[in-house]
């Protein structure tokens, strides 16, 4: 039997109509919108095309969107400068740098300089902490395993006692989606094991879980048979593995063989479409909470 396939892209215009009529209610009873700055350091065809997708999300969700665009040769110290002025600046909730960053600018001091509470990224180390803390604590979610959270409790899929093993132990995805789901609360009271490189029987741990999570970035790692019947799989991977001739764009494959795998998973991701549209998705959700946490009604 098919899986139930777990739309990102579906998931991602639900979420997108919550926040927006949650951005006009405060805009009616507080008179003031979310303001997001994106900084883009020079021009990289594909930080742009993610910057420019983050300015089109948050100008549909209403929130003020200031796009500063920097030079490549910008000196550590004017961009440290500049995340000044916007940690200072009323009006911004949220502060994205675009990485990677050029070489001249220690890509740590830039994103350690960001005023925590306008983190809405979430890497800053003090809103890793708060994450690994938990409950009240949590701030700003890093926005990638949140859109996981997300998918799996909005699919249905049980996560309290289950075993939920996460393929991969990047600080973006693997470390921090593993530390939320085994934290008290709905959504998580998870069994967790993280697998990589260096683990043994890499089959017998994924055959264990009712919710795999596959962030390794290696197309098609997760075989058919390491997967257990009726489980969730999120396959977090998107990998190039060529290009389409007729449409110019890269054809995509995830870290797990689809095809086979939906015919055994109960529910999976899709790649593209599954949780690739959930990252920016988040990233609108953090900036209204910043919001919301100035204004005490978060
Ligand atoms: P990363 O390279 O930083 O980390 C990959 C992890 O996988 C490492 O911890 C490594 O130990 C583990 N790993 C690699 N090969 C393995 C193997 N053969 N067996 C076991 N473990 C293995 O990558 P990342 O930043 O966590 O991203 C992972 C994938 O997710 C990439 O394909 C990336 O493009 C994708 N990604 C997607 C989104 C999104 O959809 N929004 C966001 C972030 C990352």
């Amino acid at each position: 039997m098919s899986a139930k396939l777990i739309k990102g892209t579906e998931i991602r215009e639900e979420i997108l109509e919550e926040i927006t009529k949650e951005v006009a209610e405060i805009k009616d009873k507080h008179g003031v919108v979310p303001g997001l700055v994106t900084i883009l350091i020079g021009e990289n065809p594909a930080s742009m095309s993610y910057v420019t997708l983050k300015i089109k999300t948050a100008h549909r969700v209403g929130f003020t969107e200031v796009q500063d665009s920097q030079p490549e040769d910008i000196s550590e110290a004017d961009l440290l400068a500049l995340i000044d002025k916007y940690n200072n600046d009323d009006s911004i909730n949220g502060i994205l740098v675009q990485l990677p960053l050029p070489k001249q600018v220690d890509e740590k001091k830039i994103l350690n300089a960001i005023d925590p509470d306008k983190d809405v990224d979430g890497f800053h180390p003090v809103n890793v902490g708060r994450l690994m803390i938990g409950g009240d604590e949590v701030k700003f979610p890093p926005c990638t395993p949140a859109g996981i959270q997300e998918m799996i409790v909005r699919a249905g899929v049980e996560t309290s006692g289950a075993e939920v093993v996460v393929v991969g132990r990047s600080n973006i995805v693997g470390k921090p989606i593993a530390n939320m789901m085994l934290q008290k609360g709905p959504g998580a009271n998870s069994t967790v094991t993280i697998v990589h490189t260096r683990t043994k029987d890499l089959a017998g741990h994924c055959q264990r879980a009712d919710i795999l999570i596959v962030a390794a970035g290696v197309p098609g790692l997760v075989k058919p048979e390491w997967i257990k019947p009726g489980s969730c799989v999120i396959d977090v991977g998107v990998n190039r593995i060529g290009m389409n001739e007729k449409t110019g764009k890269a054809i995509l494959r995830g870290d797990v063989d689809f095809d086979a795998a939906k015919e055994i998973a109960g529910s999976i991701t899709p790649v593209p479409g599954g949780v690739g549209p959930m990252t920016i998705t988040m990233l609108m959700k953090n900036t209204l909470k910043s919001l919301k946490f100035k204004l005490g009604l978060a």
